[in-house]
């Protein structure tokens, strides 16, 4: 079964995400961990959360995906910026430990000009730092389009961080389609190469979750821009091969497309009848 679901607003707590999943044809979704331009997220709310889980476990609704913030930035050249960026990760990871066994997903950061390496250096400094051996959420670092001086556009910079976090078990990647795309892999005409370069270079064991967007503009633009499905570049029989190829299999997908919930529902129809 082809699992799927979209972006959901996070600011009436866990049940009412859940539901309104299940309201648009969704076993799944992702939410923002807190206001995704930072700041303070709001106290957990554990008789929310324990309605989710109840309410989960009665409509299959598996393996969400929380958000972190997309303003956080774990390579800036500012140290004020760089321990926000650790002490709200850390923060949200202790607060997924109320949704045990899912996973957290964010975007590597920006260089700033230090160069690809400093920025990989910071990152994994900051894993270091706020990875324990006994949290029970795997934390996804996201393919990135490469704008401006985004780390983690290339499959090997995504590797070299993994290869420097002490606790790589707790890693793995999630792969943006809209991203992908946008930083030159050719996910239209040569999905099997680069799904199999995506295993050469990081393996596709590490490989939890895709980001199932359509983009705005041509292979290699850099420019992350989503669109919705099948009215973007990618096109919608790319993104069906996405959803049926083998080595992606059980994988969960997230549509970030510009929609409503209307939006959304019909996008999830469409790629459930899609589904081979
Ligand atoms: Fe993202
Ligand atoms: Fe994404
Ligand atoms: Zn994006």
């Amino acid at each position: 079964m082809l699992r799927i679901g979209s972006h959901l607003s996070s600011s009436k707590g866990y049940l009412a995400m859940g539901k309104e999943a299940v309201s648009i044809g969704a076993d799944t979704f992702q939410f923002f961990t807190r206001n995704p331009r930072g700041g303070n997220a709001k106290a957990l709310d554990e008789a929310d959360v324990s309605a989710f889980l109840e309410y989960a476990e009665g409509h299959g609704i598996g393996q969400i995906l929380a958000h972190a913030p997309y303003t956080l930035n774990g390579c800036s050249a500012d140290p004020h910026l760089r321990d926000f960026a650790a002490r709200t990760m850390k923060d949200d990871l202790q607060r997924m430990e109320f949704t045990p066994g899912n996973c957290y997903n964010f975007h590597p950061g920006s260089h700033v000009g230090q160069g690809i390496e400093t920025g990989i250096a910071y990152i994994s400094d900051m894993l270091n730092q706020i990875l324990t051996p006994d949290q029970h959420t795997t934390v996804l670092l996201e393919t990135m389009a490469g704008k401006g001086s985004e780390v983690g556009s290339t499959f090997e910079e995504l590797r070299e961080i993994l290869d420097r976090v002490g606790l790589s078990e707790k890693m793995g990647v999630c792969l943006d389609t809209c991203h992908v795309w946008d930083s030159g892999y050719d996910i239209a005409g040569h999905l099997d190469q680069v799904l199999g370069e995506f295993d050469r270079v990081i393996g596709l064991s590490r490989l939890k979750a895709v980001h199932l967007n359509d983009s705005m503009n041509g292979l290699g633009s850099r420019k992350d821009r989503h669109a919705r499905l099948g009215e973007g570049k990618i096109g919608l029989d790319a993104l069906t091969r996405v959803i049926n190829h083998p080595a992606l299999r059980g994988l969960p997908f997230y549509l970030e497309t510009p929609n409503e919930l209307e939006g959304y529902a019909r996008e999830i129809s469409l790629m459930r009848e899609r589904y081979r």
